[in-house]
């Protein structure tokens, strides 16, 4: 349940858009051996991009390379010879494979100094947990000459921030920034967000106004959203905002974007135009997810929810409890594979299988029902289904999936046909059941009563 699936973007981008967007030249390089191997999906590259994205500026060039001098090298030089900005990231710990900070320094002749804060900060991670420090890590504390710290509460190894003044790699003689970024993941994105955008805008502020919006919907596909939102949308497209999507495991976000004096009003009226057309679909703005969503109304509205799930495996819980406080509203999950484990942990009739199959309306129902006896919540989710290769039937082919959800009211069964590979057929089911409790949170008088849609 690691990597995603392939994300598939469109942008139908107005000409002032483009036009702008190539202004400052910023440049990023993601650094790693194991990028390159295949060891290791490039997250960096879509999440930084994105991020970049949503606060105006657009990435002109990206490169991944090997961790080894010369390539690290190669790539900052030539990047130093035409960006305003450059990222990159990984390489800052503390092995012998993590030459990012020597190889900039030594290429800008900045000498390396131990950073007593740094050290510190270093020294204290490590005695937290009952580790000594290793030597190794100290390197981590050095810091190049001129350099700014991005603090690094969740690692080690800090950010650098440093502006290339006067930049020998630049014809045009102009400066460069050039920030350094750990290679983690859970590190480099909180450090981005708090301490790389502020910087951004001071350092390297917009030359024009600029606004943004991501729309998050579930449940229509990609051209069928564009097929009900790009006509009315057009008139705001030929104005000069940009619409884009981007479709991830059943999920379309729609971005809208636009700059200069009328930025703040295009996006608005974008905005405003599709909630009129898909509102019920739209879950979220920004990068929230669908689960922690569900989660916060959950806990806004101190409902409690358990899930039994069969051809997600588990996915469910999974991405429930990634949710920071899920366990104010998650009770429990039980991932019943066998006829046995449904009958025995959630009660469901010997004669409904035998009469109706596990992947069926009628068992889907028996286990949402089960789930919430058995554990108590005022919400049980369901899911039974055919994930494939083999298992399909003519009634029932593969892809076949029954999602239920009991709550008091009288249960709900949905039937789906998701022809995905496994891994995104449990994202796209997952989506699915999540997407059944959220709009019965919506739809009824705080899930209390009633009947959702
Ligand atoms: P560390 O202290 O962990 O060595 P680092 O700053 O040296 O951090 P790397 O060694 O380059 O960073 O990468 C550490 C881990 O971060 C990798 O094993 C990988 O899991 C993740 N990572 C690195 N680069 C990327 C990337 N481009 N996309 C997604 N994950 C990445
Ligand atoms: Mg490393």
């Amino acid at each position: 349940m690691g990597n995603r699936p392939a994300v598939i973007c469109a942008l139908a981008a107005s000409e002032p858009a483009l036009k702008i967007a190539v202004a400052l030249i910023i440049e990023l390089i993601n650094t790693g051996t194991e990028l390159m191997l295949g060891h290791t999906l490039n997250t960096h590259q879509q999440w930084l991009c994105n991020r970049l994205a949503d606060l105006g500026y657009s990435v002109t060039r990206q490169v991944a390379v090997p961790d080894t001098g010369p390539e690290i090298q190669a790539a900052v030089r030539e990047a130093l010879g035409r960006a305003d900005l450059i990222l990159t990231t990984g390489g800052l710990g503390p092995t012998s494979d993590d030459l990012t900070r020597d190889l900039i320094a030594q290429l800008l002749g900045r000498p390396l100094h131990e950073n007593a804060k740094v050290l510190a900060h270093i020294a204290s991670f490590f005695a937290r947990r009952n580790y000594p420090l290793p030597a190794g890590n100290q390197v981590q504390a050095l810091v190049p000459a001129g350099a700014q710290v991005l603090w690094n509460p969740l690692g080690t190894a800090p950010g650098l921030a440093l502006e290339v003044r006067p930049n020998p790699f630049r014809p045009d003689g102009k400066v460069s920034w050039l920030i350094m970024l750990p290679g983690p993941p859970r590190e480099l994105r909180p450090m981005f967000t708090e301490l790389v955008a502020p910087l951004l805008r001071e350092k390297l502020p917009l030359e024009e106004a600029f606004a943004g919006r991501t729309l998050r919907t579930v449940g229509i596909g990609e051209s069928a959203l564009q097929a009900q939102i790009a006509a009315p949308l057009q008139s705001l497209v030929a104005a000069g905002m940009e619409l884009g999507y981007c479709a991830h495991s059943g999920q379309v976000d729609v971005r809208l974007a636009a700059r200069g004096n009328r930025a703040a009003e295009l996006v608005a009226d974008g905005e405003k135009t599709v909630r009129e057309v898909v509102g019920p679909s739209i879950f979220a703005e920004g990068d929230a997810s669908l689960e922690s969503v569900v989660v916060r109304r959950l806990t806004e509205r101190k409902r409690t929810l358990a899930v039994a799930e069969s051809c997600t495996g588990g996915c469910l819980a999974h991405r429930l409890t990634n949710v920071p406080g899920a366990s104010a509203v998650f009770l429990a999950g039980l991932v019943t594979y066998s006829n046995e484990a449904k009958q025995t942990f959630l009660g469901v009739r010997a004669e409904t299988l035998a009469q109706h199959g596990a992947v069926s309306e009628a068992v889907v129902l028996e286990m949402a029902e089960g789930a919430r006896r058995v554990t108590g919540a005022d919400f049980a989710l369901a899911v039974t289904g055919i994930a494939g290769p083999g298992g399909g039937t003519e009634q029932k082919p593969v892809g076949t999936v029954f999602l239920a959800l009991a709550g008091g009211f009288p249960t709900v069964v949905r039937q789906h046909l998701n022809l995905w590979e496994r891994e995104t057929f449990k994202q796209v089911t997952a989506n699915q059941a999540l997407e059944l409790l959220r709009r019965a949170l919506d739809t009824t008088d705080h899930g209390q009563s009633g009947q959702p849609v």
